[in-house]
């Protein structure tokens, strides 16, 4: 399949990386144009917060295709490209040189980014967030033994930071705002699990605490708190959230809710755009609601599904989400939406391993969330998760006992 006009995917990250890719794999025999703005070649995140900081692994390591990929794969991966706009009419972007490109399909994959700390003081040396390599390098230099490190925010980023800090030695605070951490994403048992093994390991980690200012002069010196309290520190790391990068989307006037906002193909309110990945809001149809996903997995599924529908499948991305995170030799793995759940069942997987079930009104399984050894909780957090697919309900005694094998369950939901 062919046409002169090339397929364009603004944002050269994973999403990008792996839709470009994708879109060979599935006979598009044109051109492929994969606009960055990073100056890098794509790569994954996820090693960031982890062995990146935990000096294991480069961030040369990290790169999701060598150079060579793109140039046997014919992918003109321009990786110095910031996209400035859309022009809907004349079906080409803008890019910030002024040049621009003609698409006959474009993928807006743009991400998202970290929220910015809207604070006094928040833009003193010292204060940082992950997002980028770049991140990662400035953080690296910050982390050294002995240092006072005040992490602000309890997410998933926030806590594998304090996590990596801890391991090289630093003196860490975790300040939150909510009563607990990780809200949006876990119940609170989950939560309680592992804010316990933080604390075993020296991290003080405090709730319902509220920032008002950080204190220095050129450098970052302190948190002052609400009531007062100023806690010394030679670092601030921020992890408060991410925002979708919906801009160019917005300025041309494509519609956005919580993200630029696609239907079950992932195609945009105009058929020649889609978008995918971090950037995107997409009706879920297990869960009947329109939701944004920030993890790998929903990006390198959605490159997929968005690759095929630009070329014409039109098939709805339907997976169930499935996210990870490594603190200390913990693992934690989540399946599908536990915030949906009204009751948690807990399964014993090994000796400090557990597996959360969530379980809706209904008593249908719609989250999974497992703690512990990844060889203790990622059989059950997989069967888990195509349970979930089914819409299965299973009952509260099998799920908490470990000797009820859940593919037993999957097994028979499917006679
Ligand atoms: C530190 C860290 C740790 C993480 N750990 C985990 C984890 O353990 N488990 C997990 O499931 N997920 C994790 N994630 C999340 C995961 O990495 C993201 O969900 C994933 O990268 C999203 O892919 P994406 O392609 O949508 O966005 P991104 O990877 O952010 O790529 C978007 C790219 O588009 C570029 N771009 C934006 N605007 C433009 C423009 N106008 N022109 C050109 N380029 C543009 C951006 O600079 C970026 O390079 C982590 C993320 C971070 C930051």
């Amino acid at each position: 399949m062919s046409t002169t006009e090339p397929m364009v995917i603004v944002g050269a990250g994973q999403c990008g990386a792996r839709a470009s890719q994708a879109l060979r794999e599935n006979g598009w025999d044109g051109a492929i144009t994969l606009f960055g703005d990073e100056g890098l070649l794509p790569y994954e995140r996820p090693p960031l917060s982890k062995s990146v900081l935990l000096g294991q692994k480069t961030t040369a390591q990290c790169a999701i295709y060598d150079e060579a990929f793109f140039r046997e794969q014919r992918i003109d991966l321009r990786t110095d490209a910031p996209v400035a706009a859309i022009d809907r009419v004349g079906h080409r972007v803008v890019l910030a040189s002024g040049d621009t490109l003609g698409y006959h399909r474009l993928l807006i994959a743009t991400g998202s980014r970290p929220r910015r700390l809207d604070l006094p003081g928040a833009t003193l040396a010292g204060v940082h967030m992950l997002r980028s390599v770049c991140d990662a390098h400035a953080i690296s230099a910050e982390l050294r033994p002995g240092r006072r490190i005040a992490v602000i925010g309890a997410g998933f980023i926030g806590l594998e930071i304090a996590a990596t800090a801890v391991a090289l030695g630093c003196e860490v605070v975790v300040l939150e705002g909510a009563s607990r951490a990780l809200m949006r994403a876990v119940p609170e048992v989950v939560a309680q699990c592992l804010v316990a093994q933080h604390r075993q390991r020296g991290v003080d980690v405090r709730f319902g605490v509220h920032v008002e200012r950080l204190v220095g002069t050129a450098r970052v010196s302190g948190v002052q708190l609400v009531d007062g309290t100023t806690l010394a520190c030679d670092a601030v790391i921020a992890g408060i959230g991410v925002m979708p990068c919906t801009e160019l989307a917005q300025a041309a006037n494509l519609d956005v809710e919580n993200g630029v906002a696609v239907d079950a193909t992932l195609c945009t309110n105009d058929p020649r755009i889609f978008a995918a990945g971090d950037v995107c809001s997409f009706p879920h149809p297990l869960f009947g609601r329109r939701i944004r996903l920030e993890c790998w997995k929903n990006a390198e599924d959605q490159a997929r599904v968005v690759a095929r529908n630009m070329l014409g499948h039109g098939e709805a991305c339907s997976s169930v989400p499935w996210f990870w995170s490594d603190q200390y030799d913990m693992t934690i793995q989540i399946a599908g939406m536990p915030a949906l759940g009204t009751t948690t069942v807990v399964r014993e997987t090994g000796s400090a391993s557990r597996v959360f079930f969530a379980l809706d009104g209904d008593g249908v399984l719609v989250g999974a969330s497992g703690v512990g050894q990844t060889g203790e909780i990622a059989r059950d957090v997989r069967f888990a998760q195509e349970l979930i697919a089914r819409r299965a309900c299973v009952a509260p005694h099998l799920l908490a006992d470990r000797g009820t094998k859940l593919r037993s369950l999957l097994a028979a939901e499917a006679q």
